[in-house]
């Protein structure tokens, strides 16, 4: 028996732009995120896009694994593709449902009849699937309200599909949808989640990190690519620059006063990566900050930070705690990564006592000490690339 998968799409039906364009979009995700498992052609029609595997040996198992991760999916389902013919669709229900029939007490089935020649309607498809199936699972009673299993026939252009249950889609927007944003990515919780939060809505990433060797390791540097690849499971492919930051951050610390050298540090962070961002044709950056959260965090701190950018920061963490942030990274199997003991180049020359309430002024007083254009000019030519896949 032929199986396919029938995509749903999330917030599809949108304003402005057009359909069309999502659809193909989100076919695209799919189509990439699937490929490894052997290739899918893919369909639409009213609303619903099918997948049917090029290999009969396809693992669907694993593609429906991947495919709960694609954002712009409402829902799924696994279905049984069969010939449109009555005595075939009641015996493809009995067999390929077998198992939720035999778990189940109570069912319903529902038919969806968008080919119009099919010589019965909806409620006779419903009618006659559900007599037959009480037939054969003596067990079973109908229950329309509150039914374990919902037994559904699609009567369509080329099959009919009959499946059970629906699976959750990943909702959000089709990657890409939205653009691109370059996500500054350290070795900690927040950062994946805020790279997490925006690829739901529809933005592509690029990721930057900045990493300080010898004080940092390569198994730093692994675990952000090991982070991203989680990530990438959800947005789909990441390029990641891996900036040399060690100069920076030494020059910082011979000329600049130590009260003040994570809010020049990281000033310096958002001076590069939006070069970056930009050259990447991005709109935004994206980091995990969130309000208080440490020294950097406060609000003199975040406007002194954001005086040396001139595209969009996006902090889509800024007003949660932390707890709200674990319990994310936790679902998108991140944390256990982020928890690894590795050195970020942040952690390499804290200072006792932060200055909590920077001013600009004070700021750009400070950073005459350096040779700004210079360092970042130096540190860009350094950049390393890669690309971060999923699978
Ligand atoms: P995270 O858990 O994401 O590391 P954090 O709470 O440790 O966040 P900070 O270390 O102050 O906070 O960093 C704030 C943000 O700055 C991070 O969320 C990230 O976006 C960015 N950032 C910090 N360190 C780096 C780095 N080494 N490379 C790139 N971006 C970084
Ligand atoms: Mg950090």
């Amino acid at each position: 028996m032929k199986e396919v998968l029938l995509i749903k799409n999330g917030e599809l039906a949108l304003k402005g732009m057009n359909r069309r364009t999502f659809e193909e979009m989100l076919i695209k995700n799919m189509r990439r995120r699937l490929e490894s498992l052997g290739g899918f052609t893919f369909t639409t029609a009213q609303s619903t896009i099918m997948a049917e595997p090029l290999r009969a040996d396809c693992d669907l198992e694993e593609a429906a694994e991947r495919l709960k991760k694609v954002f712009g999916i409402a829902g799924f389902s696994r279905a049984a593709a069969v010939e449109k013919k009555m005595s075939v669709i009641l015996r493809a229900a009995e067999e390929y449902l077998a198992p939720e029939l035999l778990a189940a007490r109570t069912f319903k089935v529902e038919a969806k009849r968008s080919d119009k020649q099919f010589p019965l309607r909806s409620p006779e498809i419903c009618a006659e699937v559900g007599g037959y199936l009480l037939r054969k699972y003596p067990h079973l009673t109908v229950d329309v309200h509150n039914p374990d299993l919902t037994v559904t026939v699609e009567v369509r252009d080329a099959y009919a599909f009959i499946h059970g249950k629906q699976i959750k889609g990943a909702g959000g927007m089709p990657t890409a949808s939205a653009g691109r944003a370059a996500l500054l990515i350290s070795g900690g919780i927040d950062s994946p989640v805020a790279g997490y939060m925006l690829a739901k809505r529809g933005l592509e990433l690029v990721a930057v990190h900045f990493a300080s060797p010898p004080y940092t390791s390569e198994r730093a540097e692994q675990k952000v690519c090991s982070l991203l690849k989680q990530v990438a499971k959800y947005s789909g492919r990441i390029a990641l620059y891996i900036v040399p930051f060690t100069e920076i951050q030494e020059q910082i610390k011979d000329h600049c006063p130590e009260e003040i050298f994570t809010v020049i540090m990281r000033r310096m962070m958002m001076r590069i990566a939006q070069t970056l961002a930009v050259r990447e044709r991005c709109g935004a950056l994206i980091t995990g900050e969130s309000v208080g959260q440490v020294a950097s965090q406060t609000l003199p701190a975040l406007a002194c930070t954001d005086a040396v950018c001139s595209i969009p920061v996006f902090r889509p963490l800024i007003g949660m705690d932390k707890d709200e942030v674990v319990a994310i990274s936790r679902r998108i199997e991140t944390f256990e990564i982020s928890i690894l003991p590795y050195e970020d180049c942040c952690t390499v020359f804290t200072p006792r006592h932060p200055r909590t309430r920077p001013t600009l002024d004070y700021v750009a007083r400070c950073e005459q000490a350096l040779e700004i254009d210079a360092l970042a000019q130096r540190a860009l030519e350094n950049v390393r690339f890669m690309q971060i896949r999923a699978y």
